[in-house]
């Protein structure tokens, strides 16, 4: 764990107005492969790294807010960088373990050794080129239980595996 702990855990988004500092790193990280999270990313997917809301903090600018309603019908909100737009964490409110934690977005991290995904939900609408890295796990939709992905994310993270 100690290569762990030495690691940068800062970020921001791509003009540099909004950055952020970790408390603690990423708890796991996964690829989304839903149709809202190809829009937002404007991408193919998105790569949502889980953290405790607590352990997040903004060092520099105010970031705006950006409020919708997932397909599960849960209303949740984004921060992104008032001057370039850029995506920085998705949460929601309310009580339970989802609401205690954001959903940042990977590629904003220094160091995007955290972003590395060990997991793709919702790929029944992935775009059909893409193809899973060997070892990851995949869901059709969203995981019931978060915990396996977290324990392959954290056996990679430490080394011990893949
Ligand atoms: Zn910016
Ligand atoms: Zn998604």
């Amino acid at each position: 764990m100690a290569e762990v702990a030495s690691r940068q855990l800062t970020g921001g988004c791509q003009c540099g107005a909004t950055r952020y500092a970790l408390a603690a790193p990423p708890l796991f990280a996964y690829c989304c492969h839903c149709a809202n999270c190809q829009r937002i990313t404007a991408s193919a997917f998105a790569i949502s790294c889980i953290v405790p809301k607590a352990a997040l903090v903004f060092t520099k600018g105010a970031p705006a807010r950006h409020e919708w309603t997932a397909d599960s019908g849960t209303p949740r909100y984004g921060f992104f960088c008032p001057d370039c737009g850029v995506r920085i964490a998705h949460g929601q409110e309310g009580d339970g373990p989802s609401a205690a934690m954001y959903s940042l977005r990977g590629g904003t991290l220094d160091d995007r050794g955290y972003a590395a995904p060990v997991a793709h939900i919702w790929m029944s609408s992935a775009v059909p080129w893409f193809a899973v890295p060997q070892g990851d796990l995949t869901f059709e939709a969203q995981p019931k239980d978060y915990a396996p992905i977290a324990a392959l994310y954290a056996a990679r993270l430490t080394g011990v595996a893949g």
